[in-house]
């Protein structure tokens, strides 16, 4: 592992982060995270749109250009020699004395990290369990913050029940939104659910590399439709989506098995086309 900031490489020990930089104290920065496969950085061009978006919606001052944040990446997977993993990177606004208002002429600050990642096959050919939990968000899950203490909260719960993920649902209208790290989907008689792009859900790069690339070219059926904890509980399959989970069958629900327990046929179908496009986009 290694780290990149204020323009060098470090250790990812390194003491960084000043007190009063605005990510530490308020959570005020945006977040993202690639799969590097056979040392290059798959679908990266999704990854850093989605970034200048989350910095829009949070009025951050864009000072890297793609080139610039590419150019980091690969710098870092040369200096780590890692061909497979995981890079993650995060912009905070800037360090500033404590003030809740954005502060002026304050410099944006970036910081980087490379990891080992191997695809979890094995967990992958089983399928796993997943917790049901209300959503506690905010409502702006859109926006990929460095705020995810909703998200940390409902994985740490499904744990605690000896699960892999928390699939959440919204109490107000019962309806499912995400997983806590992940995009959740279901098949019922042969169409494939998930809820549709708003703010109370991540806009994930794996769903929609499943939506706009791999759904049609198997002439598969999505359906983009909130559905409820019940319906899903009742459907043919069910998956979680990620950018490090890949496609990932769920099996049981909320203590309800699905289907037959057994990873379903439409996703294992999704799961091979969209290793496949990995495989074939990182040559
Ligand atoms: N939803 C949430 C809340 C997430 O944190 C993530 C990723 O970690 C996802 C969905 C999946 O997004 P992606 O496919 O871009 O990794």
């Amino acid at each position: 592992p290694l780290g990149f900031f204020d323009g060098r490489i470090v250790e990812l020990d390194e003491k960084i982060v000043a007190m009063e930089d605005r990510g530490h104290q308020f959570g005020d920065g945006i977040y993202e995270a690639t799969r590097i496969y056979n040392g290059k950085c798959f679908q990266l061009k999704r990854h850093l749109d989605r970034c200048v978006r989350s910095l829009r919606e949070l009025k951050i001052p864009i000072v890297y250009t793609y080139e610039e944040l590419e150019e980091i990446h690969y710098s870092l997977i040369q200096a780590s020699g890692i061909t497979n993993g995981f890079i993650y990177f995060q912009i905070t606004r800037g360090t500033a004395p404590r003030e809740h208002g954005f502060p002026k002429n304050v410099i944006p600050h970036l910081s980087m990290f490379i990891r080992p990642m191997q695809t979890k096959t094995e967990l992958q050919a089983v399928g796993v369990k997943c917790f049901l939990t209300p959503d506690q968000r905010w409502l702006r899950c859109d926006i990929k913050s460095l705020n995810l203490l909703g998200n940390v909260l409902a994985k740490q719960a499904a744990h605690d029940a000896k699960c892999f993920e928390a699939v959440m649902y919204r109490e107000d209208k019962n309806l499912i939104t995400e997983g806590s790290s992940s995009n959740f989907f279901i098949v019922k008689d042969e169409v494939i659910w998930t809820h549709p792009i708003n703010n109370l859900i991540l806009k994930g790069i794996t769903r929609t590399i499943l939506l706009e690339d791999i759904i049609p070219s198997l002439n598969l059926t999505i359906l983009e439709k909130a559905f409820s904890p019940e319906f899903a509980q009742k459907a043919d399959e069910a998956f979680i989506t990620s950018t490090s989970l890949e496609v990932m069958p769920v099996i049981s629900l909320g203590g309800k098995i699905i289907g037959d327990g057994k990873p379903g046929k439409i996703t294992q179908k999704l799961q091979r086309a969209y290793r496949e496009k990995a495989h074939q986009e990182c040559k």
